[in-house]
């Protein structure tokens, strides 16, 4: 039968997000682990704030789904049983999504295969993936500078009045290629249409999210004209959300937080590149565990975002390998993870 544990870990950021509310230095995340035989699948929550879950809710619904799970000796199939997980509750994506990884991780494991090849990935696909670098004091921005080394790709936060100064700071410190994340904060079509036009003359490849993700209408308007993909982050959840999405954005971006995890993710993938979508894989701040999780399906799409395990201090597990930007899909089994000691 397979069993269920699970623990609440406060993730420490590297560097705390100055927000308008005041800073947060930590990210709630639950580690799961599924048990079967003598293999153990590892699976992780994360859960900012703004979507509404926490440690609270979070151990509420891996209780509930702790029973379904003991009527299964074997994680698959990993379709009926996310059904079942998924119809528990509703919401609570990313509990799900840390149920969804470690059976993924413990079919991995039966198998004696990573959990890429479980998907035919071909991980010569893999993209580059961006580092996100946070606007702060010049010594901070020297020192994120450094830990930026590796990476082929920045992204950075805009969506202020104060958009073009940062990406002016950034071009002092850094001529490489920019994602741009406004988070819904542009509500003005023809000054957005103009930055977008300025930003792309900045090496900037793409922007998130600039308007408030119910304003479809403003991101069809601005898909229409820009001379950037503009992509859906937060007007885009779950693979149900495609329909109204895809007439309105160039593409959307994947997070298994978001989206209950790597089946339902699987999913949405396929049915984005029938809509003709670009895509693009993201994640929260987390460990090791979500973000190979995402690498594993991140050679299927066009850009990824994966960089959380690089912005913690305390990771509980070994970290990815990073060639030339790139995360290393290994040949181990499962999500090949590696954890150096108890969770704490
Ligand atoms: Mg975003």
């Amino acid at each position: 039968m397979l069993q269920l544990s699970f623990q609440p870990v406060l993730l420490e950021l590297r560097h705390p997000f100055r927000l308008a509310t005041g800073m947060r230095t930590h990210t709630n995340i639950v580690l799961t682990e599924i048990r079967s035989d003598n293999h153990t699948g590892f699976g992780e929550a994360a859960m900012p704030p703004y979507y509404g879950e926490n440690h609270d809710t979070a151990t509420a619904f891996l209780s509930l789904a702790r029973d379904v799970l003991r009527q299964y000796d074997r994680p698959f199939p990993i379709e009926e049983i996310m059904a079942r997980i998924d119809a528990l509750a509703p919401g609570n994506h990313a509990a799900k999504a840390s149920v969804d990884i470690a059976l993924h991780d413990l079919w991995g494991k039966l198998e004696d295969k990573p959990v890429w090849q479980l998907y035919g990935v071909d991980p010569a696909g893999m993209p580059p993936t961006s580092f996100t670098l946070g606007m702060d004091t010049p010594e901070v921005m020297r020192q994120k500078m450094e830990e930026s080394a590796g990476f082929q790709v920045i992204k950075i936060k805009l969506g202020s009045d104060d958009d073009r100064a940062i990406i002016r700071a950034i071009r002092e410190v850094s001529d490489k290629p920019v994602y741009a994340d406004a988070n819904q904060g542009w509500t003005d079509r023809e000054k957005t249409l103009d930055l977008l036009h300025w930003l792309k003359e900045q090496n900037v490849l793409l922007v998130e999210q600039p308007a408030p993700k119910n304003d479809l209408a403003t991101a069809a308007w601005l898909s229409e004209r820009s001379p950037l993909p503009v992509i859906a982050d937060e007007s885009f959840q779950r693979l149900a959300d495609l329909g109204d999405v895809a007439a309105a954005f160039h593409g959307v971006n994947i997070k298994l937080m978001k989206c209950t995890g790597l089946s339902e993710g699987f999913r949405a993938l396929r049915e984005a590149r029938k809509r003709g979508l670009k895509i693009m894989v993201g994640c929260m701040t987390e460990t090791s565990c979500g973000i190979l999780a995402a690498a594993a399906l991140a050679p299927l799409c066009d850009f990824a975002d994966i960089d959380g395990c690089w912005l913690i201090r305390n990771n509980p597990f070994e970290m990815p390998v990073l060639t030339d930007g790139k995360i290393q899909l290994m040949d181990k089994p499962g999500l090949g993870l590696k954890k150096l000691g108890p969770y704490s």
